[in-house]
């Protein structure tokens, strides 16, 4: 399906947290069409997709639409991901825990085991944000079970019934309407891609 160097990054997260935004950024800074504007943009009912050449790599990106029921099909998609890209809102306290319980599913999902996770606290703009350090601790039990590998030793997880998991993992603070954040998030997964 893919040619050499071609990879497919998903983009999940809640309804509102910001991929189509992301998106559009993404088709502006890396590609010859320009994204919608912030103001042009719907919430994400379906796919929404680009294509991108950077340096030496092709990154394909799939928005699937976070609404609930669409949250179902996203494992149909799993197979050929080689990324992932999850995306908060750093200002919706309420929803903080659905996120990270939603983040938990995927990457507990045997499909997406190794692949390496950009997580973007996106909205630092807004004043009522929460800063890195506080959504890393809210995001605590994802971010251990990524770097689980490091701290056991093969055979100690092997005697234990906890999967072995090894897992690039990145926090980035993202303006994704001003595309602030967005370049150092996508140098370093192209790195882990490479
Ligand atoms: P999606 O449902 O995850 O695709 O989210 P959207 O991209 O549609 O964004 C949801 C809302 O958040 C829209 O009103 C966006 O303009 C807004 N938004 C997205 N990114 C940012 C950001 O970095 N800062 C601010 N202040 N608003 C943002």
């Amino acid at each position: 399906l893919f040619s050499k160097n071609e990879y497919f990054i998903l983009i999940l997260g809640l309804d509102n947290s910001g991929k189509t935004t992301l998106l559009e950024q993404i088709k502006t800074k890396y590609t010859k069409i320009p994204g919608l504007p912030p103001h042009k943009i719907v919430p994400t009912v379906g796919l929404n997709i680009a294509r991108t050449q950077f340096q030496d790599i092709k990154l394909i990106y799939w928005d699937l639409g976070g609404q609930t029921q669409l949250r179902t099909i996203w494992n149909k998609f799993f197979s050929d991901v080689h990324a992932i890209i999850y995306v908060v809102d750093s200002s919706d306290k309420e929803r903080f825990n659905e996120s990270k319980d939603e983040l938990e599913i995927v990457i507990n999902d045997s499909k997406l085991k190794d692949v390496p996770l950009l997580l973007f606290f996106n909205k630092q703009d807004l004043p009522d944000s929460e800063t890195i350090e506080y959504l890393s601790s809210v995001f605590k039990s994802v971010i251990q079970s990524c770097q689980l590998s490091n701290s056991t030793d093969q055979l100690s997880s092997l005697s234990s019934s906890s999967p072995i998991t090894t897992r690039n993992v990145q926090l980035q603070p993202l303006i994704a309407c001003k595309g602030e954040g967005l370049e150092q998030g996508i140098n370093w997964l192209s790195d882990c891609l490479r």
